[in-house]
């Protein structure tokens, strides 16, 4: 196979895990906006943004940007707007995260190549697994009880929520799942989940110890939060602006937990794995030899 070059532009400790799978597969690596001491020797690091010109494959940050005005690039404090990645990255293929409405239409601007790995099945189903695995994880350490024989209500049936729930109930938990879809409450209650449609969940909430969200957009609000058991532990999964009305949240003292980028906190290492296999996709799409 010719080699074939790579950059990776920010991110968190699971994209030093992808430098280090792409090193050992030996992809030509070049980094920008990423800073750590596991980077392989043979990558290079790039001292000037320029460096990124013509590289045929780029990989961003999950999420891309978090502010939709720089890059994100939590492990260095190298400050890359966005305009300037633009210019840069014309004739590149980038893999973006997350990509937000304004995002999308500024790589649509600029005539780059792009996708959102997010929104690939393949990726978005492997991630929800770490996603999962993380929301148990930050469950039982904000809560003085055993999720087994507790009462969970998973909001939203999508990729996330499928799984989790899923991993849920075989800890022994009561697992409820909110869905708005009638298909989804029908395949709710095959799984043996207490089905809850989103027109009736006001008349539920009071029943539950932790709720785990998946749903992007801010459906509890002062009505929905006043009926949560004021012990509830709250996980928020899902992306900004999350499901709740988070101001209305603390002044009530609900136990409300931010959980961003899971499978980087908790399993950076399968994380990197799975990004790695959605490259190989991309490759593969793009006529790459491999
Ligand atoms: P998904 O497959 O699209 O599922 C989203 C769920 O939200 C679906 O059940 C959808 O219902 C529901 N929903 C969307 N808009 C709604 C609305 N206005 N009212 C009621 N329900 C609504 O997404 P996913 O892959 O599971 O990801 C869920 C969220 O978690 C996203 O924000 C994603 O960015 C985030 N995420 C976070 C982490 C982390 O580490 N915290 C990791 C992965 C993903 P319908 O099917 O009826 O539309």
């Amino acid at each position: 196979m010719s080699q074939i070059s790579v950059a990776i532009v920010g991110g968190d400790l699971r994209f030093v895990r992808l430098s280090q799978i792409l090193c050992d597969q030996n992809f030509n690596v070049l980094i920008y906006g990423l800073s750590h001491p596991d980077i392989p020797r043979s990558a290079h690091i790039c001292t000037s943004i320029d460096e990124l010109k013509d590289v045929p494959y780029i990989i961003g940050p999950i999420p891309f940007s978090k502010d939709n005005t720089c890059v994100f690039t939590p492990l260095c404090n190298t400050y890359i707007p966005l305009e300037q990645f633009f210019r840069v990255a014309s004739n590149s293929f980038v893999l973006g995260s997350v990509l937000t409405s304004n995002l999308v239409e500024a790589f649509e601007t600029h005539h780059i190549r792009y996708c959102d790995i997010m929104k690939m099945n393949e990726i978005a189903i492997l991630n929800a697994i770490p996603t999962a695995e993380g929301a148990i994880q930050y469950a039982m350490q904000h809560s003085e009880i055993t999720l087994h024989n507790s009462r969970c209500l998973v909001l939203g049936f999508g990729r996330c929520g499928k799984i989790l729930a899923y991993k849920l109930q075989s800890l022994g938990t009561k697992v409820a799942v909110e869905a708005r879809s009638t298909t989804d409450i029908a395949f709710i209650s095959t799984y043996g989940y207490e089905a809850v449609p989103l027109n009736e969940l006001k008349t539920h909430l009071g029943n539950f110890d932790f709720i785990f969200n998946t749903i992007p957009v801010v459906i509890l609000n002062k009505e929905e939060i006043d009926a949560f058991n004021p012990e509830v532990v709250y996980i928020e999964l899902a992306s900004v602006p999350g499901g709740i009305d988070i101001n209305y949240c603390h002044e009530r003292g609900i136990v409300h937990v931010p959980a961003p980028s899971l499978p980087g906190i908790v399993a950076p290492k399968s994380a990197a794995a799975i990004i790695y296999q959605c490259l190989l996709l991309i490759l593969r799409n793009q006529g790459a030899s491999l």
